[in-house]
């Protein structure tokens, strides 16, 4: 069974209002050319090795940010391995090239460490979709459901929970709970949401938020597409629509669609997820052919269509300020650490012991 949250129409308009404002402030950083790229890549080095810093890179941020990551020690990974390796790191600093949940993360899981961002205001829809207060009043309405939420929110929504998941572990976690014979209170993403229930069976009631870049893929789109490209895998981020889902050959989140294209003996790939990872799949497997599922086109409410806004605010040369200003410090409140861990140490516990 699956129940929709009703919520009223002023709390809708109002996260949709922020969520449009929050898109119209999202700058891009403007390219560098290649010789400002060079020298600043090289200042980044040597900020980290002062610093005592190391790059924690998600793979929809740009491929020179990617590089320089792995290139210096650092990781690019989905959100819970950058969850994983920032509490696990020695360094004193984590910098954070990704949005605003995913710092929040690695503070909550390494409070005595130094956590920075290039922009503090890179967020997310589904984080911006969920406010605290709400989201309260729906756990008070459902004391007896398991609360399960994505990582994609505050740290004050994860305080209200049971379980933290990302896309790689969710499924399982809930599948695991549901055979403990338990309802689930989901938030936010609802594609996820349903998707999870679909594959599960399980009780659940879920919050109706999305992610405005996977929202964007259409299904009508990729139907035409493969009947240019009749042999083409599809790939798809569980956070796309239920239409596009039914079509994909794979669904999973961005390391999974990596282990899939590394796997299956295709040649040709149709991606319904952010084009940072169509980028890091042509250049991992030069011989495959990866095309980036089509969108809505102009007019659609994602300004760039197939990237992530947010994730495009993390650019080399804010990457550089970050660290020799040492400012845009991301900061936790502290009442909520003790809250907030719970979840997401429970989530690595269970993601280690599948291993
Ligand atoms: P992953 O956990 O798959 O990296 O996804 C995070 C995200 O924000 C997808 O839009
Ligand atoms: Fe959030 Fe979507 Fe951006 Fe991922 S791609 S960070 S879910 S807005």
């Amino acid at each position: 069974m699956t129940v929709a949250f009703a919520r009223t129409a002023e709390g809708l308009a109002s996260e949709d209002a922020l969520i449009a404002q929050k898109l119209e402030q999202a700058q891009p950083q403007p390219p560098l050319s290649s010789l400002e790229a060079v020298a600043c890549k090289a200042r980044i080095r040597q900020l980290l090795a002062q610093r005592n810093a190391v790059l924690i890179a998600h793979y929809y941020t740009d491929t020179d940010i990617q590089s320089l990551a792995e290139e210096s020690g650092g990781c690019v990974a989905d959100s819970l391995e950058m969850a994983r390796f920032g509490r696990d790191h020695p360094a004193t600093t984590l910098v954070v090239c990704g949005v605003r949940f995913m710092g929040e993360t690695a503070k909550i899981l390494s409070p005595d460490k130094r956590v920075l961002m290039p922009s503090l205001e890179a967020t997310c829809s589904l984080d911006l979709g969920c406010p605290a207060a709400p989201f309260a009043d729906f756990c008070a309405a459902h004391p007896e459901r398991e609360v399960v939420v994505y990582a994609n929110t505050s740290a004050a929504v994860k305080a209200c929970s049971d379980w933290v998941v990302t896309s790689t572990i969710a499924l399982e976690v809930v599948e695991f709970l549901h055979g403990e014979g338990r309802k689930i209170l989901w938030a936010p993403d609802r594609h996820l949401g349903d998707y999870i229930q679909r594959h599960t069976g399980a009780d659940m009631v879920i919050w109706q938020g999305a992610c405005i870049v996977h929202e964007e893929f259409k299904a009508r789109g990729i139907r035409e597409l493969l009947k240019v490209y009749p042999e083409a895998a599809v790939l798809a981020h569980p956070e796309a629509p239920q239409a596009v889902l039914e079509l994909a050959d794979h669904i999973g989140s961005t390391t999974q669609i990596i282990q899939a294209a590394s796997r299956m003996e295709r040649q040709c790939f149709i991606v319904a997820t952010d084009r940072g990872l169509v980028s890091r799949l042509r250049l991992q497997f030069p011989a495959k052919e990866f095309l980036l599922a089509p969108t809505a086109g102009h007019g659609a409410t994602c300004r760039s269509c197939g990237h992530c806004p947010w994730m495009a605010m993390n650019g080399l040369r804010s990457l550089e300020q970050c660290l020799s200003r040492e400012h845009n410090e991301v900061l936790v409140d502290e009442e909520l650490i003790p809250r907030a861990v719970r979840p997401l140490q429970r989530m690595l516990d269970f993601a280690a012991g599948r291993r």
